[in-house]
């Protein structure tokens, strides 16, 4: 199974009708898609971007219950990640692993307390746990955190939740889509709804690779873009209330020296009161994450100064080796979409999801997080099947295995012809992942291939930039773009690549 943009478009413009239009090619897109596709509906997705280029690209690479939520009481969020994380292992076991974590305790008293707490995680995740807590001796807590800082450190808190790459889970779900008939297509920006009697048709689109606009009619559209939701609703009824509010979070990626373990670390006490996690990714070391209200809405986000300082700050208080600004390899921001509430602290807002129908029937999908993306598309196409008055058919996504991609390929990515030379000396990215990304995964530009069908760009920003016009010169061969194409892709992604280095002036 692969995916080709030219195929799918050509699929896109050949139906009449569409049962239903998916608009945003996140998380929630994807999974909505997926699971009308499943149902045997004519399912057509719109990205405006690349898939993944919005938030679900930025996340901290975690499915979990959500600890957090269990300490605001969130019982009911929490029950619904665990049994989704329980599905995700089952269904997308290439992508999705369990993570071993460990909260270091430096008061007495902490190791009850959070020990009692991760019993109640366990008890939630029932049949579904992956394996129980336990208390740590500082030993024990040493040897699973080697570079932790050890000054007054009790033992820790051991439990299990599980991991995943972000991207490679939503090129798995477009995968999986256009196995089950589905049209998933990146680069193709709704800007207007085909509306009759007041009702909506069907969408108007742009192709950005050509400027083409397309009309697709269809019987229902749902709306999933994430913090772009509001716009997409005042597109279909300009006086529609806001209801969302972002909230930025950012990650540091370190080198393995600061924390050189496959286990992650969770601190549950910072000063203001949210949860950082130091994630062992990719041969990196994630540290995030912030939670900062934010109302300007932007693709590429700028972390500010204030929560680098936080996280450089708190990474000292808990590792051995203090991270210094020069030892950050990438910074990353992204903006939560939550719905908005009555209360301005964002972090204790529910991160649940919402669904709303307009009075011409757009259907949109909000706010929840990663983790419960599948129940998220279940519940838009149950409701959106019922607004278009399709027929009836039930959910099999909670037993569905995803679909991953061709590993390898014809003859030309073997090492006689160089395809497994490396890029660059700090990562394992071959010359034949680029190729496979191009080929089979609907890779467009270069910043396509370097932040999200491989992740150098989070993981080590200098080292992308250094290889973009390597990987510009592999997509020209095999896309046939001319020379000023090259030039402009490469400049195009140093330009974006800029603000994921530290030294770059942050607001
Ligand atoms: C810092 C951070 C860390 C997180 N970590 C985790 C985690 O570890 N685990 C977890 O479970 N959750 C996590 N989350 C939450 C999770 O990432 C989000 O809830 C989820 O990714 C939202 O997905 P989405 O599809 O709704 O939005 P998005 O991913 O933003 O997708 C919306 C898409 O709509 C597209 N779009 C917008 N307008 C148009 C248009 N006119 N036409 C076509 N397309 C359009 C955009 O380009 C975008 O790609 C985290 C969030 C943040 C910010």
């Amino acid at each position: 199974m692969s995916l080709n943009r030219d195929q799918l478009l050509d699929e896109a413009r050949s139906s009449e009708i569409w049962d239903i239009i998916v608009i945003g090619g996140g998380a929630t897109g994807l999974g909505t898609a997926v699971d009308a596709a499943s149902r045997g509906y004519q399912t057509l997705l719109l990205e405006s971007h690349d898939f993944g280029k919005g938030t679900s690209g930025r996340s901290t690479k975690l499915i979990h219950g959500g600890v957090r939520y269990l300490r605001q009481g969130n019982i009911k969020m929490v029950n619904k990640a665990l049994r989704e994380r329980g599905r995700l292992l089952k269904n997308a076991p290439d992508l999705v692993k369990p993570l071993r974590f460990v909260i270091p305790c430096y008061k007495w008293w902490h190791k009850a307390w959070y020990g009692a707490g991760m019993r109640v995680y366990d008890a939630l995740a029932r049949k579904l746990s992956i394996a129980p807590s336990r208390t740590l001796s500082r030993e024990d807590t040493i040897a699973f955190l080697p570079g932790i800082n050890t000054d007054n450190l009790r033992g820790g808190v051991e439990y299990w939740d599980a991991q995943f790459d972000d991207t490679r889970l939503l090129v798995s779900l477009a995968l999986t889509c256009a196995s089950l008939g589905g049209v998933p297509l990146n680069y193709m920006r709704v800007t207007d709804f085909v509306k009759e009697r007041g009702r909506i048709q069907g969408v108007v689109a742009v192709d950005k690779e050509t400027g083409t606009s397309h009309s697709f009619r269809s019987r229902v559209v749902v709306n999933a873009t994430g913090i772009f939701t509001d716009g997409l609703r005042r597109m279909d009824d300009p006086a529609s209330k806001p209801m969302m509010q972002a909230a930025q979070g950012i990650h540091l990626v370190l080198d393995p020296s600061f924390l050189s373990t496959d286990t992650a670390v969770m601190v549950p006490d910072t000063d203001d009161g949210r949860v950082i996690f130091g994630v062992p990714w990719n041969g990196r070391i994630l540290v995030g994450t912030t939670d900062t209200p934010r109302n300007r809405i932007d693709l590429e986000p700028l972390a500010g100064e204030d929560e680098i300082s936080y996280l450089l700050d708190h990474a000292s208080r808990y590792l051995a080796k203090a991270p210094r600004r020069e030892d950050v390899l990438s910074i990353y921001a992204g903006l939560r979409p939550l719905v908005k509430a009555h209360r301005s602290k964002t972090k204790s807002m529910s991160r649940d999801h919402t669904l709303r129908v307009s009075k011409s029937s757009l259907v949109t999908i909000t706010g929840g997080k990663w983790t419960t993306y599948r129940q998220m598309g279940e519940d838009a196409v149950n409701r959106a099947a019922k607004v278009a008055g399709l027929p009836k058919k039930s959910c099999i996504t909670r037993e569905l295995r995803l679909k991953t991609g061709p590993k390898d390929d014809a003859g030309s990515m073997d090492s006689s012809t160089g395809m497994d030379e490396k890029l660059h000396g700090s990562s394992s990215y071959t010359r034949a992942d680029i190729l496979r990304a191009v080929r089979y995964e609907m890779a467009r530009t270069v910043e396509d291939v370097l932040a999200r069908r491989t992740r150098m760009l989070f993981l080590d920003a200098r080292a992308a930039i250094a290889v973009a016009p390597t990987v510009a010169s592999i997509m020209a061969a095999e896309l046939g773009w001319d020379q000023d194409r090259e030039t402009r892709e490469v400049a195009r992604f140093n330009e974006t690549a800029q603000q994921y280095i530290p030294s770059y002036p942050f607001s």
